[in-house]
């Protein structure tokens, strides 16, 4: 963490698991809820006959709580999770789906890929602490941990995307560019302190974002890109390479695989980029037919990862006595 022991946290925060939502312009847009969102989702996926099965059984256990959205307007697909904090609820689980691209179906597979996730078991990052020191960057951190939740998830989703016959080609629907780190790198000032734009973190997100999308995306450009980032950055900060790598082992692990498990390296992943890390979880639990529940996980995160931990003692003092 960045914050220091002594830095009591400036107050809670939420994370909403959202991504932007688009304002409605003139273009042709549908939206649906419940049963009719069933219905349009499964009609946008007539030719993949699996798809549409798996489909059934994520909007089945949304069911009235699902909305569709389709719009030609939208510049890209997405999800939506949106969470009530106290007392915890699920309020709704959204898709935004662009139209009149030449991959409707897979965006659509991939956005529901992202809800199922949930339903196999892996909780959401619910509440995080800013220490006052980082408290005017609160709007920037904020803004790391959907982006990363979002990348996490396909790495969770891609093997069912691949497995329901669908092209890796089409998986991502496209990859957000590289700034010029050449011209951010050469900005930075040691004397101007931490600046928000090209921060360890920023930097961190910037390389992990490319760095992990090699493993979702057809092509060279993220990993041109993900070089970019940890040759600029690391000139900026040099640590930036051994953070790299621990992000590259902790990833390549598959550890994040592990549903009971994903609290605790979702928040390793965030020490390594010395982000604020989740105190609290939610998990989404079926109720009964289209009756989902969100439920707090907090305790038994917390029993979790002092096992774990004890675990991890207990094999250091065995390590040591051979
Ligand atoms: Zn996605």
């Amino acid at each position: 963490m960045s914050g220091k022991a002594d830095v009591q946290p400036s107050g809670p925060r939420l994370w909403r698991n959202s991504k932007m939502i688009h304002v409605l312009s003139n273009g042709a847009c549908n939206e649906y809820r419940g049963r009719a969102a069933k219905e349009a989702i499964i009609s946008r996926l007539t030719d993949w006959p699996e798809a549409r099965r798996v489909a059934t059984e994520i909007c089945d256990f949304y069911g009235e709580y699902l909305q569709h959205h389709e719009d030609t307007a939208l510049s890209s697909s997405h999800y939506e999770i949106e969470l009530q904090h106290e007392p915890i609820a699920l309020q709704y689980a959204r898709i935004e789906l662009q139209l009149g691209t030449l991959r409707t179906a897979e965006a659509l597979l991939h956005e529901l890929l992202h809800l199922n996730t949930r339903m196999r078991g892996y909780p959401i990052g619910e509440k995080f602490w800013i220490p006052s020191e980082l408290d005017r960057y609160a709007h920037h951190i904020s803004a790391i941990y959907p982006i990363i939740g979002n990348l996490l998830e396909h790495e969770l989703i891609i093997d069912v995307f691949l497995g329901l016959g669908f092209d890796k080609a089409n998986f991502l629907g496209c990859l957000s560019p590289a700034p010029d780190y050449q011209h951010l790198a050469s900005k930075f000032k040691v004397s101007l302190g931490f600046r928000e734009e090209i921060g360890f973190s920023w930097w961190c997100l910037e390389y992990f974002r490319h760095w992990v999308s090699t493993r979702h995306w057809v092509g060279d450009e993220a990993d041109i890109y993900a070089d970019s980032a940890l040759y600029w950055g690391s000139k900026v900060y040099p640590g930036l390479q051994d953070a790299a790598k621990q992000i590259r082992q902790l990833i390549e692990s598959g550890a994040i695989q592990d549903s009971k498990q994903y609290p605790f390296h979702v928040n390793t992943l965030l020490r390594f980029m010395k982000v604020p890390k989740f105190t609290e979880w939610a998990s989404i639990k079926t109720g009964g037919y289209g009756k989902p529940r969100a439920i707090r996980l907090t305790q038994k995160v917390d029993d979790w990862m002092s096992h774990h931990c004890s675990r991890l003692m207990d094999n250091r003092a065995e390590e040591e006595k051979h």
